[in-house]
């Protein structure tokens, strides 16, 4: 499987448009971005047990709005949210999944 990487970013409305070096090419809502940030913060790290605990993420003015993005090595996605949140960076894999569960 070939890595692809990500050509262009738009962010159109409250979506974000993303086209892929195969030509792919995806939109998914930046509530639901938001809501899957990949950081430790949001998804939480692994204990001593390795028993992931989830926390309870509050998201407050400006958490759904997205300010600015970085391409991250050509690897990954860095969003930086009005709310001052830029830790999460979404890698090829995770916004393939995140692409499947919004058409689902
Ligand atoms: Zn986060």
């Amino acid at each position: 499987m070939t890595m692809k990487s990500l050509t262009n970013v738009c962010k159109i409305g409250d979506e974000l448009a993303l086209a892929f070096s195969d030509g792919s090419e995806m939109y998914l809502g930046l509530a639901m971005m938001r809501r899957s940030c990949p950081c430790a913060v949001c998804q939480g790290e692994p204990d001593a047990m390795g028993r992931v605990r989830r926390p309870i993420v509050e998201h407050g003015p400006g958490a759904f709005e997205l300010k600015r993005f970085e391409l991250v090595g050509g690897y990954g996605l860095q969003l930086f949210w009005a709310d001052g949140h830029s830790t999460g960076i979404y890698s090829m894999a995770y916004l393939d999944q995140l692409d499947r569960l919004a058409r689902n």
